[in-house]
């Protein structure tokens, strides 16, 4: 196996029988396999039939999709959830009928975020909105019983591989599987840095909301952290110039697999269900957060039929899709020389003004005034 600069979705570290596959964070901050002892290889191939960002081709099912504005009729789930909170709402209808949850929480004394497993409601509360970090895979799926009935949910390239894992080993009646429109995953590096800048002035972060809701969902690009120093809260916007979002979501941070080798904008995709914010003219003036809701095989669509507490109502892909990406995004040129810089210094720096520092260079390059 010889992969590198991949996906990260850690399912070759989950198929691999000598379990020598570890995922660990690589120098710009992605998750990336290592292979710890090479001898004792036996070229079986499993880690590579897994791997999405092996093969050019999406593993998608040929059913014609069907699309929805949609959104939980529980006020304080869809308050909490980073658009209608459709996804929590199809988890929360799946443990009723006797499935149990993988989805994605954030660990706070590590500044990670991890898949986990929820096998109660209380449980599955953790995964109540985006985290815009990539997550680690490898513990929660391999705890996976693949004899049990199951809701995985994921980006769409870890969903891709979890199915090619599941295809071998004949095992996907029992799973639905539900991914996202996908922007691309930011580098850790830059959510450390920015989280160390914010605990230098406001103390050690508690807990974490990307996405609050507190100026409406329309200027839902906040970033909410609450400190240990008497309950301060930070709260910083995108159209404020948040250094995060002016990162993650100018496209200068993101792993080097989510610019040209991403093959999941607009439908393609190799989940049941895809998920995502619904922008665009129909519903611009809602503050309460409208999820794009697609069932793309009949597996899907029926989970959808039959998922309770949501509000739906069916639209043209024109308006589901309007506010996505439709193609690939292109490297930026600041990105080597951003995360070198972020991977090597020791000095505290401000955040803000790297990011000005960068962005400025950027600008001056591409000769913008
Ligand atoms: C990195 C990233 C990029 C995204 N890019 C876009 C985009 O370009 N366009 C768009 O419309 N939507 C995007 N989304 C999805 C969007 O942010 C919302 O998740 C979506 O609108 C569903 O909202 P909800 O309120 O129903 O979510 P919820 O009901 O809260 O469900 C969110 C689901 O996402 C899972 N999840 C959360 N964080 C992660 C993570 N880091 N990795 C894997 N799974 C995770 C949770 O387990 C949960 O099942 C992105 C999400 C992430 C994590």
């Amino acid at each position: 196996m010889n992969i590198k600069n991949c996906f990260g979705c850690g399912v070759c570290a989950v198929v691999c029988a000598k379990k020598i596959i570890s995922i660990k964070q690589d120098s710009e901050g992605f998750y990336a396999p290592c292979i710890v002892n090479l001898e004792q290889c036996t070229d079986c191939g499993l880690c590579t039939k897994v791997c999405a960002y092996s093969h050019k081709e999406v593993l998608d099912c040929n059913t014609t999709p069907q699309g929805y504005a949609a959104w939980s009729t529980d006020v304080v789930v869809r308050k909490n959830c980073s658009s209608g909170g459709v996804g929590f709402e199809i988890g929360r209808s799946l443990l009723d009928k006797g499935y149990k949850l993988c989805g994605v929480c954030y660990d706070v004394p590590s500044h990670k975020a991890k898949h986990y497993i929820a096998s109660t409601l209380a449980e599955w509360q953790d995964s109540k909105g985006s985290k815009y970090i990539q997550s680690y895979t490898v513990d929660a799926f391999k705890a996976i019983d693949r004899k049990e009935r199951w809701l995985v949910t994921g980006t769409p390239c870890q969903i891709d591989s979890f199915r090619r894992y599941l295809r071998m080993f004949n095992a996907e009646e029992n799973f639905v599987l539900l991914d996202f429109f996908c922007h691309g995953v930011p580098s850790k590096l830059v959510w450390d840095k920015y989280i160390a800048e914010v605990e230098k002035k406001l103390g050690r972060v508690e807990s974490v909301s990307w996405r609050s809701k507190e100026y409406g969902w329309n200027d839902s690009w906040v970033m909410k952290l609450q400190c240990d120093e008497g309950d301060i809260w930070h709260v910083s916007r995108r159209s404020q110039g948040d250094a995060f979002y002016q990162l993650f979501l100018g496209n200068q941070c993101l792993g080097k697999a989510c610019y040209a080798h991403c093959k999941y904008k607009d439908l393609s995709s190799a989940a049941d269900i895809r998920i995502g914010d619904l922008w665009g003219a129909a519903y611009k003036e809602n503050e309460e957060g409208v999820s794009a809701l697609i069932g793309l095989t009949k597996k899907g669509q029926q989970v959808i039929q039959n998922t309770d507490r949501i509000e739906r109502t069916s639209h043209d892909m024109n308006i589901v899709l309007e506010g996505q990406m439709k193609h690939t995004l292109s490297y930026p040129c600041i990105m080597r020389p951003l995360q070198l810089f972020l991977s090597r210094t020791k000095v505290p720096i401000a955040f803000q003004a790297l990011v000005s520092k960068y962005t400025n260079k950027l600008k001056s390059r591409l000769q913008i005034p």
